[in-house]
């Protein structure tokens, strides 16, 4: 018999939001904001519920939320997905993710991601009875090192699965980058999986979507969701677009897994999606200004900081200040200074472990009079 819980665990986020709540902690660990998304979202779904949008949804999503998917990647990419065929809602981009590797992904076959990854990926990869081969990305921009991801693919590869914006590290892919992995999708004939939650949470530079690159659309399942775009991530609904084939097959998968999602948000998701474009930049440049709060903090404090372009999250490197193991800091710190972070080493293998080892994670999507107030309590580890 395997373990109760299959070997894999309580998942880390888990374990340091309930370490933050046991001991009062700043839980800067798991990335959700503390203040929610916009009032006319809020109300869009109270309004629903009220009108009776209180039974299952269409398994595929309701229509109007459909659209307002693909009229969002249209304005904002020049895509045009067909809203009937190549748009499917998800419980979550968790769900999106789990529906699309258990869709094309088997015992045999091999997904290939970056390391550091996002913990879901090891989990579903496990699921699906797959290999999961990873390329490294490198301190201190976190780009990948191309030549090992080349080297990475194999006969069996099925499906990469990219991340990007990128959680944990904040890295922001190029084009060029974006286009070497395509390249190679396209040489060794795999799907695209890729992770794009984070797309409105840039700084400074732009995000591309993969599918929005030559030779790409017609191989790549692209994944979003409204939890980080709206500060609404218990709403848990999520989507995924592409090829007609790719989502029809993922839709079977998800028949099985939740059968449909959250009826009443989905209007109300419609309606954020349809926010002016101010919303969306208003949204960046705030979480910059926070991600800029919190860098300084960690910088005052003594740790080593690498300046994330997007996502939540930044990281630090702890050996300036004499700690190596960032897996045990993790675990005392919010005891010793009462700030909860989340350690790199959890989203790698053994060897990414290794060369992650004193890198520590930690969300900036909190309000500024937190950040400094958990910037102050780091301090005291100098
Ligand atoms: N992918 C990445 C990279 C994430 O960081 C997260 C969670 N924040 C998810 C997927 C899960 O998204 P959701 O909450 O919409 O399921
Ligand atoms: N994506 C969030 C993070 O990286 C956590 C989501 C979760 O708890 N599964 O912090």
């Amino acid at each position: 018999l395997l373990a109760a819980d299959g070997g894999l665990g309580v998942t880390i986020f888990e374990e340091m939001t309930n370490l933050a709540v046991q001991t009062g902690a700043i839980n800067l660990g798991q990335g959700f904001p503390d203040e929610d998304g916009p009032q006319e979202i809020l109300d869009a779904a109270r309004d629903a519920i009220a009108a009776g949008a209180n039974q299952y949804a269409p398994g595929k999503g309701i229509p109007q939320l459909r659209a307002a998917v693909a009229a969002h990647q249209e304005r904002f990419y020049g895509l045009t997905p067909d809203p009937d065929t190549e748009v499917l809602i998800t419980t979550g981009a968790t769900e999106a993710i789990a529906a699309s590797l258990l869709a094309f992904t088997g015992p045999g076959d091999e997904v290939l991601t970056l390391e550091p990854f996002y913990d879901s990926y090891g989990a579903v990869i496990g699921l699906s009875g797959a290999t999961h081969v990873t390329a490294p990305l490198l301190a201190p921009d976190f780009m990948p090192d191309l030549a090992a991801l080349e080297a990475a693919f194999s006969e069996r590869t099925r499906v990469v699965l990219l991340n990007n914006p990128h959680n944990p590290t904040g890295a922001v892919f190029p084009r060029e980058v974006l286009q070497k992995v395509v390249a190679l999708a396209q040489k060794h004939d795999v799907l695209i999986i890729t992770d794009e939650v984070y797309e409105h949470l840039t700084f400074g530079v732009r995000h591309i979507p993969v599918a929005s690159l030559p030779g790409a659309a017609e191989r790549t399942i692209t994944i979003s969701s409204a939890g980080k775009t709206f500060s609404l991530t218990g709403w848990k609904i999520g989507w995924l677009t592409g090829p007609a084939e790719l989502v029809a097959a993922a839709r079977t998968v998800k028949q099985f897994l939740t059968y449909s999602s959250g009826t009443p948000f989905q209007p109300a998701i419609a309606a954020g999606l349809g926010l002016p474009d101010s919303f969306y930049q208003g949204i960046a440049a705030s979480l910059e200004q926070k991600r800029d709060i919190l860098s300084e903090g960690l910088r005052a404090a003594g740790f080593g900081v690498y300046a994330p372009q997007g996502t939540y999250f930044v990281n630090v490197d702890t050996a300036p200040l004499g700690i190596t193991d960032s897996v045990d800091l993790a675990r005392r710190l919010p005891g010793l200074v009462g700030v909860a972070a989340i350690p790199v080493p959890v989203f790698c293998h053994p060897e990414g472990a290794e060369r992650t080892r004193s890198l520590l994670r930690f969300a900036f999507c909190k309000k500024a009079d937190v950040l400094e107030e958990a910037a102050g309590r780091l301090a005291a580890l100098g």
